[in-house]
């Protein structure tokens, strides 16, 4: 038995990705593959009918936080279920960055966060996607341009096989809308915008989230006035893909806390004990987020570069 018990090894992982993909009668699709060589996988839920919108759920860009594959997973099972009955195409990526879980996993969840939050080229996948021309890159966030550092942006954007194909499945898919899932803050982070109708929008999508949410209702981070751009994925989706894309951070800093006040390790700063607590919490959270998202129009076209 694994320390990192209830999570699941990364062998575990893939078997439960095909194992709901097989029981939905879902697809597996590979969209690429990381720096080490490791299938980059979704699960894509069709749905009876044809042309319908398509909404994704993806998680664990960042090594250390398996929660949020366990949750996403669990979006799927709900589905399988019969507990949602999403009037759309979902997909399921359940780990952006298999090569930090691996990482992660293999470490028993010990060591820095710039070890296992990164890939194996050490780059913060979340600070990998392109940023606007004009934004300064000394705004608190944007990533670091030293190698070795937990945010570190990379040579260049979309520098990482796993940015880059994301990238091209984004291109291609044309999400109406996305959640992100990381951890931990008990937060929902909204893409950056200026215009007052998507920020609006936004108030409205992260409401209905936390409406739907069980027991904890997570809270909004965003502000208008400061247009920062920091490479993250929600950004992206948003500006160039024309995506409603939130990032939401699970299991709050409050719960963090009283799980252990010092954590034995990295990993269970991160993650519940308890996973099944906080996914029971997020998944209707989910489920109402992207049926919000579903009753709107997708973002207006807007280059990220023009104010
Ligand atoms: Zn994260």
């Amino acid at each position: 038995m694994s320390g990192l018990a209830p999570y699941l090894s990364p062998e575990a992982l893939a078997s439960r990705t095909e194992s709901v993909a097989a029981r939905l009668g879902a697809e597996l699709v590979v969209y690429g593959d990381s720096v080490q060589g490791r299938p980059l996988r979704a699960i894509r839920i069709r749905g009876p009918g044809s042309s319908r919108p398509r909404i994704l759920c993806s998680a664990n860009i960042h090594g250390p936080e398996f929660i949020g594959g366990l949750t996403a997973l669990a979006l799927a099972e709900s589905v399988a279920r019969g507990d949602w009955q999403p009037q759309a195409e979902l997909w399921v990526i359940p780990c952006l960055n298999p090569d930090g879980y691996v990482q992660t996993w293999a470490r028993g969840g010990e060591g820095p966060l710039s070890t296992l939050r990164t890939n194996a080229n050490g780059v913060d996948l979340n600070r990998n996607f392109p940023r606007p021309a004009d934004s300064p890159s000394w705004l608190p966030g944007a990533g670091s341009t030293r190698p070795g550092d937990a945010t570190y942006r990379g040579a260049h954007p979309l520098s990482e096989p796993e940015t880059a194909q994301l990238d091209a499945l984004l291109a291609q898919q044309k999400f109406s809308a996305s959640a992100n899932l990381h951890s931990f803050m008990g937060t929902v982070i909204p893409a950056s915008v200026r215009d007052r109708a998507s920020f609006s929008a936004y108030k409205g999508l992260a409401s209905a989230l936390a409406a739907g949410q069980r027991h904890t209702r997570y809270r909004r981070l965003s502000a208008r006035v400061l247009d920062v751009y920091t490479g993250e994925q929600e950004d992206h989706q948003h500006h160039v893909h024309r995506t409603w894309a939130v990032c939401v951070e699970s299991f709050p800093l409050w719960a963090s806390y009283r799980q252990h006040r010092r954590a034995p390790s990295t990993f269970w700063r991160f993650n519940p004990r308890d996973p099944q607590h906080w996914i029971d919490n997020d998944v209707p959270g989910l489920h109402a987020y992207f049926e919000h998202a579903l009753a709107l129009d997708r973002p207006p076209a807007r280059s990220p570069g023009r104010r």
